[in-house]
Formats: structure tokens, C-alpha cells, sequence
């Protein structure tokens, strides 16, 4: 047996199980050996019944009692019910799902279970706990009589039908008749930070004596993912530094005009990032820049003033906004900062009537700044001479994002663009450390001027009409209002159709809606005051005029969902009413509070919600109390992990390198062990299996 042995070469797997493993995305021995535990039951701590503490595992040693086999009321589960005593007490088990259990567990059986105490509706139990039997005949002699329970028991991410019990039984003989594997890991490297070597390391991760060792084998499998990214980012960026960008030429008195143009001064903060960004295009190597600001710490202006220097040297520019809403937007903003461009600066929406020679304008050269979303620049423009992407509300974007954009260039096509990146959303320290480390961060962290930090509440449902006073009152001080809603249509309210769905659907059914809300503001609550709203169902060309009219005041209120979540600016909206806001995230409500504070009006946010739950609770706290964005990066990191700043797609990493990026230390490591083997041996020829490895490491990995 190999690595590349198939399941069904090995024994132990009968033909029943190989579906149920290859859902797991195991199809080898190799698979099977990466396929990690993702925690280990001591077994060695026994815990007397009496003591038991909810929520918290244990692990107990007695006798089944009773047995038996029950359905749920609803009928789709069933249940192995259990009773277990041991000479303190007794504690009901349960098993979902597992009817086989009855086969081995029985009345009078003695054995070790572990698992999770689980307290509901006044009741505790154990719930699914695995289980090693140590003798079947009733209690004999004392509890901690002999036990052939040793050390740590493995326990697997599991689908129905592979237990952690199966893995192990399998696993097993696998480790021992696999002949030893050639580590790709450097050696030096591995000496350097104390970590074992792979066949060490994979006997330990899977059969650990002690806790320690199960940790160490952990951390190598943690630390090679590391390392393998911090070899990317050093690659990526060594591979940008050969090409060749346009050299943006910088006139100082041009420039010194634009800025005492603009109706604002600068912040300190502003201008070392402008400074940082314009030495960078000023360069003929690839700018590769990541703004990051605070919401409403002017970013807009900074890559504006970028796009007009490049247009001055007759280049171009694309600004590539998340939403129509937001290139619509910086339409407005750039033409109305720099009107003497004007005739310049075009936007691209999925309707542009004359796309036809607005496009012969972009391939001309004729038109220097093209605004647009991601898709439609990506999918219809020729340029003429690109030399400058900006991107904005997104941390990351691709190599390869920005080499598609280049074959869209009539140009020379040797020069790729310079990118600028720009996001309100801090990433947390390790993160800029590994996943976006080839990133090059400016960073603005003051705001403008005469900004008052905003007051932030949780509205109990009792308090709603004092709410809406209190809006009122704003809104006559010439103020404006957004109210957030998460659905855009209201959920059916029949009976039948609501009959077969669960509670929490009924209550996503039960939320607010823009349409609903829309009504019943205008004809109920505030039937003297002007309100629009806003979704995504609605067209471009109207989605654009509500934006401007409520930029315009002609409106004092807009009930909107999501769609205004990031980048909109509208200065004179003070209020923020978010409903159900227990159905957003941290850095999601973070945004939307970032649209209101934008002037130096005091401004408001406005938590609505039903929900009692103790994560809602949390996680609202954590608004409320959170200083700044960095602040709750790091807590959206802890509370949702890092795939919340890489987007919804999968990454590729596995489960064991994503709880690593929290780890600084290991991070940082692997950063200095990376630069030292690229420093080296750069090409990998001293280490072909590295070069292996970190070819199919690049080809798996998905970080845009
Ligand atoms: P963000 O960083 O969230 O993208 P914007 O660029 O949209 O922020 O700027 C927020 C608001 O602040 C805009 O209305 C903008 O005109 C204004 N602004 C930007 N810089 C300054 C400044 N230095 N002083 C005063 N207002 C500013
Ligand atoms: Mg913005």
C-alpha cells in the first residue's frame, strides 16, 4: 500500500462505505490520512455523574442501565436513548440517528462515554458520546478498575455513516503498513521551528499519547499551509517586480492646484497616503497598494486625484465599484470635484443606451476615467492604454483579475497596470500578514475634521413610535433617514405555505420588508414626509435617480436594503435605522452604520431587533462598544473566522491553516522561513518536493 492506494484496495473499507467517504473528499489512502481530527476525549479524565456541568465535555465511565430506540415527534430523526449509572449517579445519553448502537450497546454494558452535556428545557444529557467498552458483564470491580482505554481518542468531522470510530479502526493499519513518506518540508526549516517531521507528525495527529503531542503535529500541518502561502505572497510579489508598468509623471503645481480646488482640506493622514500612492505610479514598476480607511475617512478623493493625474498624462483609468449604486455615485463625486475633466470621465452601466460609441471612445483613448461595476468593465471594454485600476470596498484583487483586464487593451500589452485597492474593512494583523501579504497598505486613520462619533442603540420593540419621534424631530432639523430592511418583499402570510416550514424560516418570513415598510411609513408613521425606496429588483436608471434625489434632499427618507450598504455618501443623512439587524454581520452593520457621520451633524444608529439570542447580543455589543473598525475586524475574525474577509467563495485552504491565521506568532514565522528558503533557493531546485508541493499549492488556492 501507498499513498495513492484507492479505498477500495484497502481492507476494512467494504464497497457500502466508499460513497460515504468519497462525500468527504476521500478517495485515497493519502486522503484518508489528511482527513484530521478536528478535536480528541480524554478518556483518561473521568468525571463521577454527580459532578457533570452543562455545556461543557465530559467524559464518564458506567453502565447502560436501559436502552431503546425512540422517534421524534416529527418522525424524521431516530433516537438511541440511554440511561447511564455510575456509583454517583445516573445521566440520560443520546444518540441521533445511530440505531446500529443497539447491536453493541446494551443493557448492563460497561464502557467509557464521551461528549458534550447538553441542557435543554430543565433536562441535561449526553449528548452523542462516543463510547469504548470495557466490559459487558455489569459492574465489575471499582470504576477505576482497568481500562484498555489509553490516552487520547481522535474525533472526526464525520458524515452519516463514517463514524470517528470506523476512521480509527481504518486508519490504524494504514499508518503502520504505509511506507515512510519523503517529508517536502525543508528540514532546515523544520529544525528552525522545533516541528516534527511528517510520518512523526501524522502518527501523532491521528493516535496521540498526550495532548501535547496531538498539539505539536497540529502546528506542523498549520505551519506547512502558512508557509506555503508566505512562499505565494513572496513569489507574487517578486513576479510583479519584474514588469513593467506606465511611469505616471507627477506636476507638482497641477497637483498643488487640484488639492486647494478641493471644497475640503486635506487631512494629515490623506495626504501621507496620497504622497505614498503617487510615488508608487510615478514609478514603471507595478503599483500594488491596499487602502485602507475608516468609513467616511475620504478614500474617494485619494484615488480620484490618481485617476486625474493619469488622465493628465493622457492615460487611463478604470474605477471598479461593488454596486451600480456606488459607480453611479462616484460618477457624480469625480465629475463634481474635477469638472474641467468632465468630458473625460464617462460611467458604463448594464444600460448604457450608446454603448456603441462609448465603447469607441474607451478604445480610442478619448475617454481617460471609466467608471463601472467589476462585471460590466470586466466583460465589455477594449482600452486603449490602461495604466491605472482602482477598486473599490475590496481588499484583494487578482493577479489574474488584472491580467484579463490588460487583454482588453489595445495597447502595447507589456505594461500592466498599476492597482490600487480600497476598503473600510481593516484586516486583522495576521491576515495582512499572510493572505494579503503581497499587498503593499496605506493606511488613513483619522477622519476629516469636526466629526462626532456616532451614537449607537439598541432599540427594544416597546421604545419603535419614540424612535420614529425622534426621527421626526431630526428630520424638521433638516436632516435625512435611511431605513434598512432585509427582505425586499414581505413573506406570505398563509397559513398553508408557512405550515411546513420550520420556526426560523417562519421568522425569516416574519421580517421587515422594503415594500411593507415603504407603506407603512409614508401612509401610517409619516404620512407629511417625503420617502423613497431602494432595492436591487429596481432599475438602473431608477435605482440612480433615487440615489441622486436622496443626495439632492429631495427626499427625506429612504427605506433600502442592502444595496446601500457600502461606499454611499450622503453627508446630510444623520440616521441610521437598521431593522432585524440580527440578520447582518459585524463588518455588514459596521457599513451600513458608516453611511450615516459623514458631516459634523451628530448622527445616529438605530439596532431594531426581535431576537433574544446570545450571539445577536454579542455581536451588537460588539458594535456598540467596538472604537474602530480595526477593533471589530479582529472581532469578526474571532467570531466568524477569516472567510469573512476573502469573500463567500471557498479559499482552498484547509480547515487546519484558516484556525491558523489567527495565530500571529506561527504566522510570522513562517513568513521568516519562507524569505529564507526563497533567499536560498529561489527556483526550488535544491528542494524539488517543495517546488511540487507549492506548484499544486498555487493551483488549489483561491484567494480573490
Ligand atoms: P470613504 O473613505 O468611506 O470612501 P468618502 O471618500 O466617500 O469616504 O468620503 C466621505 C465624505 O467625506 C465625502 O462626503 C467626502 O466629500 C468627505 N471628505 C473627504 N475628505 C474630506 C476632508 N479632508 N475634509 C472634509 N470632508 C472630506
Ligand atoms: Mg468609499
Amino acid at each position: 500500500m501507498d499513498l495513492n492506494t484507492e479505498l477500495n484496495k484497502i481492507s476494512g473499507i467494504g464497497p457500502k462505505f466508499i460513497p460515504k467517504l468519497n462525500k468527504l473528499g476521500i478517495k485515497t489512502a493519502k486522503d484518508l490520512l489528511w482527513h484530521f481530527p478536528f478535536r480528541y476525549d480524554d478518556f483518561s479524565k473521568i468525571s463521577p455523574i454527580a459532578e457533570l456541568v452543562p455545556n461543557q465535555p465530559a467524559t464518564i465511565h458506567g453502565v447502560i442501565q436501559k436502552i431503546g430506540l425512540r422517534r421524534t415527534f416529527r418522525k424524521k430523526l431516530v433516537l438511541v436513548e440511554a440511561i447511564i449509572v455510575d456509583e454517583t449517579g445516573g445521566v440520560r445519553a443520546m444518540w441521533f440517528n445511530q440505531a446500529y448502537l443497539l447491536k453493541t450497546l446494551k443493557p448492563g454494558t460497561q464502557a467509557n462515554f464521551a461528549g458534550k452535556i447538553i441542557e435543554s428545557k430543565g433536562d441535561v444529557y449526553l449528548s452523542n458520546p462516543v463510547y469504548e467498552i470495557t466490559s459487558s458483564h455489569g459492574i465489575s470491580g471499582s470504576i477505576s478498575g482497568p481500562r484498555h482505554t489509553a490516552g487520547l481518542i481522535p474525533v472526526y468531522p464525520e458524515t452519516r455513516g463514517i463514524t470517528s470510530k470506523f476512521l480509527r479502526f481504518i486508519l490504524k493499519p494504514i499508518l503502520s503498513s504505509i511506507p515512510p513518506i519523503e517529508d517536502f518540508m525543508p528540514k532546515e526549516v523544520l529544525v528552525k521551528n522545533s516541528l516534527p517531521e511528517i510520518n512523526s507528525a501524522l502518527k501523532k495527529i491521528h493516535f496521540p499519547l498526550r495532548a501535547v503531542d496531538a498539539e505539536l503535529a497540529k502546528k506542523r500541518f498549520a505551519f506547512e499551509e502558512l508557509f506555503l502561502l508566505q512562499l505565494n505572497n513572496l513569489k507574487i510579489k517578486s513576479k510583479l517586480a519584474e514588469q513593467k508598468s506606465e511611469a505616471i509623471p507627477v506636476d507638482q503645481d497641477f497637483l498643488d492646484k487640484l488639492i486647494t480646488d478641493l471644497p475640503f482640506i486635506l487631512t494629515n493622514s490623506q495626504k501621507d497616503v496620497l504622497h505614498e500612492v503617487l510615488s508608487d505610479i510615478q514609478k514603471s514598476r507595478p503599483m500594488n497598494r491596499l487602502l485602507q480607511g475608516d468609513v467616511g475617512s475620504g478614500k474617494t478623493v485619494i484615488a480620484a486625484i490618481a485617476a486625474i493625474l493619469t488622465a493628465k498624462h493622457g492615460k487611463q483609468t478604470a474605477i471598479l465599484a461593488p454596486t451600480e449604486v456606488l459607480a453611479q455615485q462616484h460618477y457624480r463625486t469625480i465629475t463634481k470635484l474635477f469638472k474641467n475633466f468632465e468630458g473625460e470621465i464617462e460611467i458604463l452601466t448594464g444600460a448604457s443606451k450608446q454603448k456603441k460609441s462609448l465603447n469607441d471612445k474607451i478604445e480610442s483613448g478619448q475617454t481617460k476615467i471609466i467608471i463601472g461595476t467589476h462585471a460590466i468593465i470586466q466583460k465589455a471594454v477594449k482600452f486603449n492604454n490602461l495604466a491605472l485600476v482602482i477598486v473599490d470596498e475590496q481588499h484583494r484583487f487578482g493577479v489574474e483579475q488584472r491580467a484579463s483586464l490588460l487583454k482588453k487593451d489595445k495597447g502595447l500589452g507589456v505594461l500592466i497596470p498599476h492597482l490600487l485597492s480600497m476598503s473600510a474593512t481593516p484586516i486583522p494583523r495576521t491576515l495582512a500578514l499572510t493572505i494579503f501579504g503581497d499587498l503593499d497598505l496605506s493606511i488613513i486613520n483619522e477622519l476629516p475634521a469636526g466629526r462626532k462619533p456616532i451614537i449607537t442603540k439598541v432599540v427594544s420593540p416597546t421604545k419603535r413610535m419614540e424612535a420614529y419621534g425622534f426621527i421626526k424631530d431630526q428630520i424638521l432639523k433638516g436632516r435625512q433617514a435611511f431605513v434598512i430592511c432585509p427582505r425586499i418583499e414581505p413573506g406570505t402570510k398563509d397559513e398553508e405555505e408557512r405550515k411546513v416550514l420550520t420556526e426560523s424560516q417562519q421568522k425569516i418570513l416574519d421580517l421587515k420588508s422594503v415594500k411593507e415598510e415603504y407603506e407603512r411609513l409614508s401612509k401610517k408613521i409619516f404620512p407629511d414626509l417625503k420617502i423613497a425606496m431602494l432595492h436591487g429588483k429596481l432599475k438602473n436608471s431608477e435605482k440612480e435617480n433615487i440615489m441622486r434625489d436622496f443626495q439632492d434632499k429631495k427626499y427625506d427618507i429612504l427605506v433600502s436594503t442592502s444595496v446601500v450598504e457600502v461606499g454611499v455618501d450622503v453627508p446630510n443623512a444623520t440616521i441610521m435605522m437598521i431593522e432585524g439587524a440580527d440578520r447582518f454581520g459585524l463588518a455588514q452593520l459596521y457599513q451600513f452604520r458608516g453611511r450615516v457621520g459623514r458631516s459634523e451633524h451628530q448622527s445616529f444608529c438605530l439596532l431594531f431587533t426581535d431576537s433574544e439570542s446570545e450571539s445577536t447580543q454579542y455581536r451588537l455589543d460588539s458594535l456598540l462598544i467596538a472604537k474602530n473598525g480595526f477593533e471589530l475586524a479582529e472581532k469578526d475574525l474571532e467570531l466568524r473566522g477569516p472567510g469573512q474577509f476573502l469573500g463567500k467563495e471557498q479559499t482552498g485552504l484547509p480547515d487546519i491553516a484558516m484556525d491558523a491565521l489567527k495565530n500571529i506568532e506561527l504566522v510570522k514565522a513562517a513568513k521568516v522561513s519562507a524569505e529564507e528558503i526563497l533567499s536560498n533557493d529561489p527556483d526550488f531546485s535544491k528542494n524539488p518536493l517543495l517546488g511540487e508541493r507549492f506548484k499544486q499549492f498555487t493551483q488549489n488556492i483561491h484567494l480573490e
